[in-house]
């Protein structure tokens, strides 16, 4: 990947926004287009190689911008062929994503990051122990993608906010940086999914976009008090009104949303809180997904640490809700566990 860091980088600009440039060059309008396919649908890694323009021209680019302002820190590869990446920005901010193989599926998914660090503070993730540091721009969320198809030359299919951050606390970018990933990098909005820990004001936002995107809904609790802990923001934007915007959500979008639940052992997998759970959905088109709690060596409740809930007892909770609710349940498929970069575990920790 080309090692410039001052310079503006070019992945990130729309097609329009690349056409200016090159206008603003004196150059026709139609280089600006070469540009956006070479970046985008060639995944360029240096100026040196857009071949349908002249040297002059290159040495221009390269004079004055570069095709990535995120610099590959370190990578990992775990024992499913899940790929931890380590970005460094260049104002020193580090950066992960994770891209994921989904067999079922026969293709490539990213997991990538909205924010260094997250202000949610959710006791079972890794990221939550950090803190919020900074917002990332659209670029960095859009380099985050192109990086890795550089990297790989493998195309990627879905894209999941689901790395650090929480998206809708960065909404302006955040939407920004889907437009991009839509109409340049031309992943359609269906197959991209915003994961939130519930900021209501932004899902009711969302819901106005007239984007088909997926939205996932870090659920976790069926009840107020369990939910506080484990999702702290939930103190501030409470389960009814929580459960009125994931209404809202689809109404205005049709689009069945994902609810993610954590399974954490003794504290939010009895049998009761599956019936709760059915309960609260009832009447709410959607999709449960259960998450086997991920090893952090930071979650903790009261001072003990978190525990996995054990399979038998997670495929029992996932019986009873089915049967309950009548709703698709799932059991989220792990990947990445060895290098740390499965759910909830993302905190710029690399693994020797
Ligand atoms: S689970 Fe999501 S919202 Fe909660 S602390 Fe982690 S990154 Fe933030």
């Amino acid at each position: 990947m080309q090692k410039s860091q001052e310079k503006p980088s070019l992945s990130g600009l729309s097609e329009l926004e690349l056409i200016k440039l090159a206008e603003g060059l004196n150059w026709p309008s139609f280089k600006g287009k070469t540009l956006h396919s070479w970046i985008y649908k060639k995944w360029a890694n240096s100026f040196e190689e857009m071949s349908d323009l002249s040297k002059k021209d290159r040495e221009a680019l390269e004079e004055k911008y570069t095709l990535s302002s995120l610099l590959l820190e370190e990578k990992q590869v775990s024992k499913d062929k899940t790929i931890k990446y380590l970005w460094k920005s260049q104002y020193g901010d580090l950066i992960e994503s994770v891209r994921m193989f989904l067999e079922e599926h026969d293709s490539y998914s990213a997991c990538i990051s909205s924010q260094v660090g997250c202000a949610v503070g959710c006791p079972f993730c890794a990221t939550g122990t950090i803190g919020f540091k900074k917002n990332l721009s659209a670029n960095q969320i859009i380099e985050q993608i192109l990086n890795i198809q550089r990297d790989t030359k493998e195309r990627l299919n879905n894209i999941v906010f689901m790395g650090q951050g929480e998206p809708l606390l960065n909404y302006d970018e955040v939407i920004k940086a889907v437009y991009l990933i839509k109409d340049s990098v031309s992943i359609g909005a269906r197959r991209i999914t915003i994961s939130t820990s519930g900021i209501v004001p932004q899902i009711k936002k969302l819901a106005e976009e007239k984007l088909q995107v997926t939205l996932a809904v870090s659920l976790h609790a069926a009840d107020q008090e369990t939910r506080e802990f484990l999702v702290p923001i939930s103190k501030k934007y409470k389960m009814p009104d929580l459960m009125e915007a994931l209404h809202f959500y689809y109404n205005k979008t049709k689009r069945r949303i994902t609810i993610e639940y954590v399974m954490l052992d003794g504290i939010n997998d009895q049998v009761e809180k599956a019936r709760a759970l059915a309960d609260l959905l009832k009447g709410l088109h959607c999709h449960v997904n259960l998450i086997p709690y991920n090893p952090t060596d930071v979650g903790n409740f009261h001072g003990k640490a978190l525990k996995r809930t054990p399979m038998p007892k997670i495929y029992k909770f996932k019986d009873v809700l089915e049967k309950t609710s009548r709703k698709k349940v799932t059991i989220r498929h792990e990947r990445g566990v060895d290098i740390n970069a499965a759910c909830g575990q993302l905190a710029n920790k690399f693994v020797d």
